[in-house]
């Protein structure tokens, strides 16, 4: 059987259209189900916007150039097809190999209709957003197949692999996905955490809980197999030859086979964190974070242990997990912890955490799982300052000292009841120009239209925003306006899809002022 990249197209844009995720589940499933293998892998993947073969580094340089190629008049590509042709274009190196690479994308689009270059010019570019499709997309294989959904959950949880997952469910069932276990070297996503909005209520959520510094720098989960160490961030990238300093470190330990989860950051000499700018220098381009490894050593600080000797630990309660971590790794190396269920002692551990220059706390129930990907209810944050992470929506053209940037940023929060934004405020504060240089160029290449100096954008981009309060207004569909709302920093950790939500914003709201919201 030929899968048609055409009925491919038509799913995804049927899905995309679609409002209900009950209709989204059913349309993805009925598409997969009947699918071999072979097909079933290339099609989890291009739905859910990846490609088999990694990062092509196609440019929209590139895809303006070949999508003059005038369309096919009829559809006439298989996925087969477009995956030999993607293979062959992956592989093409050395001289010439920009000349090579436009005749051979341009041959691959001159076969596409105009509808199939669209989307698959998306789907080089990166466009095709994976975050939100994802959850649909497990609940959809579940279905398919006719699985748990939870099975199918914890199996992608694990491998991080969508198109291996869909195949494991497809061919040999439940126990296809019961395969899929934790190993050292396979990083996993990290557990997430919800925002809480103060001490008392966390615990009253929690009960008695574990409490740790909650430090502004970069996750890292380290594995390591006797002398062979490797570290990964919180997208799964392998960072392991920017951080010598830490890899050194994790190698003095006496351990053989871990997997730790932990935060790292540049300490300044009297201990306090360096900014967050400060410690993200040490992931970038590789010859500078060579350099600036004696001048900005990295701290870690660890506080999960996944895997110890030849066992998982994913599954045993975070109580459990923290005393094998406390047993393998000094004080100094993990984030200060207290157990508690004292709204007094843990309002003190809170200012002490913002007092050394922390961000706040975490708090985590004490008999959790390590829900792998998953921002639940188990892990709670309390910053110290009001902070929310918004999508970019627009932008309005400066004035003055800054003309010719894009300053003033139109703010939306997540709208948990479909797939848009609500818009909440807007802020010019808090650019250094350096940063300003960096949002006109990234608002511009997601430029979607420009109406009287304002630049509507595709939102994607994330940005912290702190604030002084959340005030009810009726100037935003949403409700609410952000008070005094500057620029905290750019989260290019996030995708829009891990934004906050209007939920979140309702209820500091509602935590702030102490009233239900329709009584404001
Ligand atoms: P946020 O990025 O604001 O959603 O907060 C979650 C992030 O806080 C995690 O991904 C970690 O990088 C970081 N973090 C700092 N301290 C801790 C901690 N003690 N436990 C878990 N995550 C932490």
């Amino acid at each position: 059987m030929s899968v048609a990249l055409t009925d491919l197209v038509a799913t995804s844009t049927a899905v995309g259209r679609e409002r209900g995720r009950l209709k989204k589940r059913a349309t993805l499933a009925s598409f997969l189900r009947p699918l071999p293998p072979q097909e079933l892998v290339l099609a989890v993947s291009y739905l859910s916007g990846a490609l088999p073969q990694g990062k092509l580094g196609v440019g929209p340089a590139l895809i303006r150039e070949i999508s003059e190629v005038e369309g096919a008049p009829h559809a006439s590509l298989s996925l087969v097809q477009v995956n030999d042709r993607l293979d062959d274009f992956h592989r093409i190196a050395g001289g010439g190999s920009a000349t090579r690479r436009r005749s051979e994308l341009g041959g691959l689009f001159a076969l596409a209709t105009l509808e199939e270059q669209r989307f698959l010019s998306r789907l080089l570019l990166g466009e095709i957003r994976q975050g939100a499709l994802e959850g649909v997309m497990v609940e959809a294989i579940a279905l398919a197949y006719d699985l748990p959904t939870e099975a199918v959950h914890r199996a992608i949880m694990i491998s991080g692999n969508l198109s291996a997952v869909a195949e494991a469910a497809a061919t040999q069932g439940v126990s296809g996905l019961a395969a899929f276990a934790l190993t050292i070297f396979t990083p996993l996503r990290p557990m997430l955490a919800s925002p809480a909005n103060d001490v008392a209520g966390t615990l009253e959520a929690l009960g008695s809980a574990l409490l740790e510094y909650k430090m502004d720098g970069a996750r890292v989960q380290v594995h390591r197999d006797g002398e062979r160490v490797r570290v990964y961030t919180r997208a799964l990238n392998d960072v392991t030859e920017s951080l010598p300093d830490i890899v050194r470190q994790v190698r003095s330990l006496p351990l053989r086979r871990v997997i730790l989860d932990g935060e790292c950051l540049a300490l300044r000499a009297d201990g306090r964190p360096q900014p967050f700018q400060v410690t993200m220098r040490r992931f970038g381009r590789r010859r500078d974070a060579a350099a600036l490894q004696d001048t900005h050593p990295l701290s870690a600080f660890y506080f999960d242990c996944l895997y110890l000797d030849d066992a998982a630990l994913i599954d045993e309660p975070m109580s459990v997990r923290a005393e094998a971590l406390s047993a393998l790794v000094s004080t100094a190396g993990m984030t200060p912890r207290l157990v508690t269920d004292d709204p007094a002692d843990a309002s003190r551990f809170f200012a002490a955490a913002c007092g050394a220059g922390h961000e706040g706390l975490m708090a985590k129930r004490l008999d959790s799982r390590y829900l792998a990907g998953s921002r639940g209810a188990d892990w709670l944050k309390l910053k110290s300052a009001h902070a929310l992470d918004l999508v970019v929506l627009a932008a309005e053209w400066g004035s003055g000292r800054r003309l010719g940037w894009l300053s003033n940023l139109h703010l939306g929060a997540r709208d948990p009841a479909g797939e848009g934004f609500v818009m909440l405020g807007k802020t010019f504060k808090g650019m250094t120009d350096r940063l300003l240089a960096w949002q006109t160029d990234a608002l511009l290449t997601r430029r979607v239209s420009e109406v009287d100096g304002v630049v509507y954008v595709r939102p994607e981009l994330v940005v912290e925003i702190v604030f002084n309060d959340i005030q009810a207004s009726s100037q935003y569909g949403g409700g609410f306006a952000l008070r005094f709302a500057r620029v905290k920093r750019y989260r290019e950790d996030k995708s829009a899809a891990e934004a906050d939500t209007l939920d979140t914003v309702r209820a500091l709201f509602q935590a702030a002022h102490n009233a239900p919201v329709d009584a404001a």
